[in-house]
Formats: C-alpha cells, structure tokens, sequence
C-alpha cells in the first residue's frame, strides 16, 4: 500500500520544514527572502516518456516548448517574473541528434518568448523513458507572491482563459480518432501550453488578490489544495465554466463529457485565483464561484462530484 501522491507531500512537508521565513513544500514555487526588497522563486518539474507524453506522437519541439512552458507556469501562479531555468536530460541510446535538436529548438521558442535563459543543467543516458525536469528560477516584490493560503471568504473565484482543451487533445493523442481540424486544435492546446505571466504579475499587482496557483491536475484537485491551504470552503457554479466551441463540439462527437475533461482532465495551465469583493478582475478571466468559511466544495448546477488527476 502506498500513500498518494499528496499524502506523499504531505509527509515530505512535515520531514521538511521550511526555515523562518522561507515558503517551502506545498506551494507552487518555494519563496526565498532576498533581502534587498524581492524574493527568488523556484520550481522543478518533470516530464517523462509514457506518463507526459508518447516519444513517437509528441512533435520534439512542441516537446521541448512544452518542457520549458509548464515549469514558467509555476512561475505565473506565484505572481513571478521568470529569471533563469537549468535543464536536465536523461536520454535514451534510440532518441538521435535531429530529435534532440527539435527539442532543444521549442525549448528556446518558450526560453525567448518568456525572457528566462537556460543558465545549465544536466545530461544522462537513460536506461528506459525520455526524461526532462527543469528547475525554474523568478521574482517577485517582497511579500507580494500569490499563495495558495491566501483566499479568504466572500472571495470570488476566477479561472483565465478556457478549461478541458487540453484533457481533450490528450485524449484524441492516445486514441486513434481521425485527424481533423478539431482534434488538431485540441492536441495543439495539450502540447503547446502558455505559461500565463503577465496575467500572473497583473493579479499580484491587485490591491484585491487572494490566493492563485495554475491548472496542472485540474480545477477539482487543485482548487482543494486552495481550499486546504487557505482553511476555507467552496462553490462552484459548473454552468459558469469555461467551456470552449471546440470542447463541446469534441465532446458530442466523441461522446466524451465536457464537464468531467474541464474538471478533472488537467494540464490546463491557466491562472485559477480569487479576489476580494468588490475587486475588478485586472485580467481576461471568467468568475466561477465563491469562497465561503467552513470546508468543503459544493458543486453548483449539477448533483454530481468530481476529483482531479493523481499521478499515483
Ligand atoms: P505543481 O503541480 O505546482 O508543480 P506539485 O503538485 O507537483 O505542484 O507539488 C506540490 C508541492 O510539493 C510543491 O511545493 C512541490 O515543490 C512539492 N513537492 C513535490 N514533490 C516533491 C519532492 N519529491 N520533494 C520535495 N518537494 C516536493
Ligand atoms: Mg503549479
């Protein structure tokens, strides 16, 4: 019997704790006092072969733009600027130097479009899966990174952008649907993340911001650790979700349910955050439900309940 991976954490949080001062485990990014008025942020994440993505389906440069895009994410939930990231590589002996090169080439897209250099890192044959972690370095003002402890009741809660694109083009990736225009849109949605930063560094900046992280594992896993963080409760209205053309008109065709990719699909990768009542959301985004005192997550609009994605 193992525990989950929270539970797992968890575990690592309490055999871990962080020194005075410093934000360890269990937020998005570990928050380090620099003493001139900013904090270091950092991340690690990794993607291996079989769990993130299949070597022979993922184009390498939508794989290394990926690699690069959903560490810089991470950076985005703690309302960061990214600084640096060091990449590590463990290579199997069939991956060659055009694959490699591909990589390396979507991973500079995401390292110029995001101003956050490749400053080292790590390279190792592998024995079995293709295997990518990057450490992620940012920054923001002292005090002012958006932590998942930070929502509070009355506080309503936004998502930006759209949910459960991703989750479907993962889906249309393992299946053997037809290539269309539709399943093409979607896979392009799962394997080209954006890593919100400038929405990130808006909310921050907002006088009303509560608490914020980023999608990885779905509204309905991650908006518990929120929950948790924060010593709150809940509601989510499912019809105020949303939902993209393209998810629904995936869903009918495939007969897959909207609601079920949008909550526990994953790999999202927009801003899930709150603000104070009365706060004018400073970026495109979409109100959801509300904070209330308590704990719990109800969910609006249907009598159905939802988790998210576990890795194990
Ligand atoms: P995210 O999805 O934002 O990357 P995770 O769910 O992977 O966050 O991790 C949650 C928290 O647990 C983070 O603070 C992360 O640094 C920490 N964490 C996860 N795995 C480990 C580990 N093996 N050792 C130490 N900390 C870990
Ligand atoms: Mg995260």
């Amino acid at each position: 019997m193992r525990d989950s991976e929270f539970g797992f954490i968890a575990k690592l949080a309490a055999m871990f704790p962080a020194p005075e001062g410093v934000r360890g485990i269990g937020d998005d990014c570990a928050v380090i006092p620099r003493g001139d008025g900013r904090d270091t942020l950092v991340s690690t994440d990794l993607l291996t072969e079989g769990v993130h993505f299949l070597r022979n389906r993922i184009p390498p440069r939508e794989l290394g733009w990926k690699t690069a895009a959903v560490n810089l994410s991470d950076i985005a939930a703690m309302g960061g600027t990214p600084t640096a990231t060091f990449l590590s590589l463990a290579i199997p002996k069939d991956c060659d130097d055009g694959f490699l090169s591909e990589i390396m080439a979507g991973y500079a897209d995401a390292s110029r479009a995001y101003a956050a250099p490749l400053l080292g890192g790590d390279t190792c044959a592998s024995s079995g899966a293709l295997t990518l972690n990057v450490t992620v370095l940012g920054e923001c003002p002292h005090g002012h990174a958006l932590l998942r402890s930070g929502a509070r009741p009355g506080d309503t809660i936004y998502v930006t952008g759209t949910l459960g694109e991703s989750a479907a083009g993962w889906k249309a990736v393992q299946s053997t649907l037809p290539e269309t225009d539709l399943t093409r849109a979607l896979i392009h949605r799962h394997y080209h993340p954006v890593p919100r930063i400038a929405e990130g560094r808006e909310i921050a900046a907002c006088e009303g911001a509560g608490a914020a992280m980023d999608l990885s594992d779905g509204l309905a896993s991650d908006l518990r650790h929120i929950l948790k963080a924060s010593g709150c409760g809940a509601g989510i209205d499912v019809n105020a979700l949303p939902l993209s053309a393209q998810l629904r008109q995936f869903c009918k065709e495939y007969g897959t349910d909207p609601l079920e990719l949008a909550l526990c699909g994953g790999e999202d990768y927009e801003l899930l955050f709150t603000l104070r009542p009365g706060t004018t959301p400073p970026v495109p985004c979409t109100a959801i439900g509300t904070i209330h005192a308590g704990s719990g997550l109800v969910w609006k609009g249907t009598d159905r309940d939802f988790t998210g994605f576990t890795h194990f």
